[in-house]
């Protein structure tokens, strides 16, 4: 007697072989038997005749640590079949933090992380990751090196040394112990890229000694910090001279470079040949997303969000201000539209083109850049405007599914689940894989699903997850694979996929028949 049978799918563990049919018996939050479990009994019975039956997948790079907050129930992750979202990215997220740090961080964060309740005990990993257990899936953490910085140095733009260098790699060490998987960065933002290389290398060390991963958005701010001006190099250099496993996020082509994976990678091989242990990360879109502030250079954030804001009022500030957001990444305010604003007065802004609102405003384009971030009191992102050619979105897909099949890459969404019109990547990115970019390229789905749920699972020492096999962990998958679809769009962003039917966290139904249950039996993990 099973208290859950899944009967009669087509399984594939995730291991990588061929799928084969098998019964999926499950008990309490783990699976009890595997194989053909005709004849059995159980309290609940999902028929999956017709299904394919996997493992649930893992988000490695997810930014819904404020809108889990609000909405445990949020599932634009969950519906794709994504079981474990690995949060705080980037160097983003809300401890270790005092409740001050944690209210400013917060603020400073909001276009991208939404606007979580600030009356929760954020001051250690600890804390942190209890204001997490509960939500529709499950969570992991690691340590973010912007709220680290924070804690000990405020938005001050040196590289940590000494005392302050200890006390942040005691940090790192106390939220190792308390749970987290790794320490991540994201040196475009602040107070991040005020590190350099030296201090990333100190903090990295520590991270090793525990058997994490130093997660990297990689450096293109400040890049005369990094060895030979290379975000990339940078983050190679690292995982050389500390012994850390390192995982690049976000690591893929877009319309400008689409096609040309093999420039992409060879420093990752490069290194890999050398003996770094790295790992890497890719969504399948053409576009991106973020906040303006990664416009502007690092002297504009000294100080932190009060002092950005006082410079945004400063008329004699603007013309620096115009000038980085032209030269910083040239072109990009042309290609971009509003996807968050957090007041009424500018909700007619997401969606429209930077172009379009400055036209209608009567100014330039980076006068209403810096006039919108001080009306939303930074409150606000973009994303960019896909290439208008077919042939070059096709591209940038066809790279993630290449990328997705060599042996070290994951899926990393970059969802951002805020404000009115955000990047599809959110609700789209796994079921756009494994339904319409899985068919077209004619990639096999058992190696998809080892991308996408085994391979992150061991990569951050999810133990007993991204694996269909007794004494796992219950967090599975079964999908109409022929009719998994994404639906979201650039224009309707919010839409769940179709063929995803059946989706289990911690052996409780979380979604049945296509439809979220309710039930928030995610843990963190
Ligand atoms: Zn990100």
């Amino acid at each position: 007697m099973f208290d859950l049978l899944i009967r009669g799918g087509m399984l594939i563990d995730g291991a990588g072989g061929a799928a084969r049919r098998a019964d999926v018996g499950v008990n309490g939050a783990v699976i009890a038997d595997v194989g053909d479990l005709h004849g059995q009994d159980a309290a609940t019975v999902i028929d999956a005749d017709g299904l394919t039956v996997t493992p649930g997948f893992v988000d490695t790079h997810a930014h819904s640590d404020g809108s889990l907050l609000v909405d445990g129930q949020e599932a634009h992750a969950l519906r794709q079949g994504v079981t474990t979202q690995i949060i705080t990215q980037d160097g983003m997220g809300f401890a270790p933090l005092t409740h001050e740090r944690y209210a400013e961080y917060a603020g400073y964060l909001a276009g991208i992380l939404g606007e979580p309740p600030l009356e929760l005990d954020m001051s250690s990993i600890a804390a942190m990751r209890r204001n997490y257990d509960g939500k529709a899936t499950n969570v992991a953490v690691l340590v973010p090196h912007g709220a680290l910085r924070l804690a000990v140095a405020g938005f001050a733009d040196r590289p940590l040394r000494g005392e302050l260098l200890d006390r942040a790699r005691a940090l790192v060490a106390q939220g190792m112990a308390e749970g987290a998987h790794g320490l991540s960065t994201g040196l475009s933002y602040y107070p991040q890229s005020y590190s350099d290389t030296d201090e990333l290398v100190a903090l990295a060390e520590v991270v090793r000694d525990h058997g994490g991963v130093y997660v990297t958005h990689v450096r293109n701010h400040n890049n005369e910090r990094a060895p030979e001006g290379s975000g990339v190099i940078e983050a190679m250099t690292i995982g050389r001279r500390s012994g850390v496993a390192v995982h690049v996020s976000h690591y893929k082509t877009n319309a400008p470079n689409a096609g040309e994976i093999a420039e992409l990678v060879a420093p990752i091989d490069a290194a890999k040949r050398e003996g770094v242990d790295v790992t890497v990360e890719c969504y399948p879109y053409a576009a991106n997303s973020t906040v303006p502030g990664y416009f502007l250079r690092g002297e504009f954030h000294e100080g932190g969000p009060d002092a950005l804001l006082t410079r945004l009022a400063d008329p004699g500030l603007r013309p620096a201000m115009i000038d980085s957001l032209r030269t910083l990444f040239p072109g990009a305010l042309e290609r971009a539209c509003w996807s968050h604003v957090a007041s009424a007065a500018n909700a007619d802004l997401p969606g429209m083109a930077f172009v379009d609102v400055a036209a209608a405003r009567g100014v330039s384009v980076e006068e209403m850049v810096l006039d919108v971030m001080r009306e939303e009191r930074l409150a606000c992102g973009f994303r960019s405007i896909p290439p208008a050619s077919a042939a070059l979105t096709r591209a940038v897909e066809a790279d993630a599914i290449a990328l997705l099949l060599r042996d070290d890459y994951t899926l990393g969404s970059d969802g951002i689940p805020t404000g009115a019109m955000p990047h599809p990547r959110a609700w789209g990115s796994f079921a756009r894989v494994i339904g319409p970019l899985r068919r077209r390229h004619d990639a096999p789905l058992e190696a998809l699903v080892h991308a996408l749920a085994t391979r992150p699972a061991r990569r951050f020492g999810l133990t007993g997850r991204g694996t269909i096999e007794p004494g796992a962990f219950a967090d599975l998958v079964a999908m109409d694979a022929p009719r998994v679809h994404d639906l979201a769009t650039y224009e309707d962003p919010k839409q769940h996929p179709t063929g995803i039917e059946h989706v289990v966290v911690n052996g409780q139904i979380a979604v049945r028949d296509g439809q979220s249950t309710g039930v928030m039996a995610g843990r963190v993990v």
